[in-house]
């Protein structure tokens, strides 16, 4: 067992969630303009959702308390019972929402392999697993749920033009088209393309505000004026209908300004990356902030990690770090020489 100084602080590269408001963005909260967005609307929301639906470029958009009641409505609005939907393995839908999409919104899973690419699968293989109308007990399969980017895969990337063949193949199958586009801010930037261009042709899109953004609380969910107006419904009775939410929609506000320094989180979390290549990790450079360590000990190896002074996470078949608006390339030098005195993970 190493032993560590009290007095080395810890670097926390557990989730890009872990941020902590800026002074800028407390500002903007304290002096938010309000009302009763339960009763009759609230101005800093109302512009908050107005940015979102423009930057995705739908009609319309709600904001929610988190990105799990945001692809639960949308998979209640567009499954019912009987309903089969299809999501690439590993999809925050499948592995990180206890079940929701079955129990709350009807759908039975079935997972695609990432046979297009990390964290996506082909056109092809969507218009198989989509089928064709069988008898009356079968299973209607109705829905296909994106991820981009893919948090299981690494933060990985679906091109525009990837996501448009994957969408074209779901339509022309009869399928609806959600996107969890949590960090699609992320893939926005990555690939330099405007945000709605990774949205075009979906139905319906979930996106996050505190990942990787520096919003405290915040996601919003988007879609035809008509999918809002029922998802005002389905946001009500799941309980998340709220009152002064402009208090929480300025630090959203302030969030998406945030997005101009995302390239800095991707720039370091490369530079950890190949810094763990060099120390013979065996790790892929990643796409966004997300770096994915293989390892058939995640539990030891995270245990190793926090004795060093590094926080990460257990993650699928190993262990996940994620580079965050709060760790600046200081940090991530001291994280490789943490790293440096500890055993290669295999
Ligand atoms: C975090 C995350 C969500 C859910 O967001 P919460 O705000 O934690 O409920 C959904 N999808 C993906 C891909 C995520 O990473």
């Amino acid at each position: 067992m190493t032993t560590r100084s009290p007095h080395v602080p810890r670097i926390d590269l557990r989730s890009d969630t872990v941020t902590r408001p800026s002074a800028a963005m407390r500002e903007a909260m304290a002096g938010a303009e309000v009302g009763d967005d339960v009763l009759d609307g609230d101005p800093t929301l109302a512009a908050l959702q107005d940015r979102v639906a423009d930057l995705l470029g739908v009609e319309a958009a709600l904001w929610t308390p988190t990105g799990c009641m945001a692809n639960a409505i949308a998979l209640m609005h567009h499954l019912t019972r009987g309903d089969r939907f299809l999501a690439p393995v590993g999809a925050h839908v499948l592995e990180a929402e206890l079940g929701t999409s079955a129990w709350l919104a009807g759908g039975l899973p079935a997972p695609l392999e990432h046979d297009g690419g990390p964290g996506r699968p082909t056109p092809a293989a969507v218009t198989r697993a989509a089928g064709t109308a069988g008898p009356y007990f079968g299973l209607r399969t109705r829905l296909l749920c994106l991820e981009n980017t893919h948090n299981g895969a690494g933060g990985a990337v679906t091109p525009a033009g990837e996501h448009r063949a994957l969408v074209a193949a779901a339509h022309d199958a009869g399928l609806a088209v959600h996107l969890d586009g949590a960090r699609i801010w992320h893939a926005a930037a990555a690939l330099d393309v405007p945000v709605s261009e990774l949205a075009a042709g979906a139905d319906t899109v979930s996106v996050c505000l505190s990942k990787g953004l520096g919003a405290p609380v915040g996601s919003v969910v988007a879609g035809s004026a008509a999918f809002v107006a029922e998802a005002w419904r389905l946001r009500k009775m799941l309980g998340g209908g709220i009152r002064q939410g402009g208090v929480l929609g300025a630090a959203g506000l302030v969030a998406l300004d945030q997005r101009k320094d995302l390239l800095d989180d991707h720039r370091r979390a490369i530079r950890l990356a190949e810094g763990l290549q060099a120390l013979g990790w065996p790790v892929r450079t990643p796409d966004t902030n997300i770096i994915l360590v293989p390892t058939a000990e995640p539990t030891a190896l995270v245990s190793a990690l926090a004795d060093a002074g590094v926080a990460a996470v257990p993650f699928g078949p190993g262990v996940r770090f994620v580079t965050h608006r709060d760790v600046d390339d200081m940090m991530i030098e001291t994280t490789l020489d943490r790293a440096a005195a500890l055993p290669v993970p295999s």
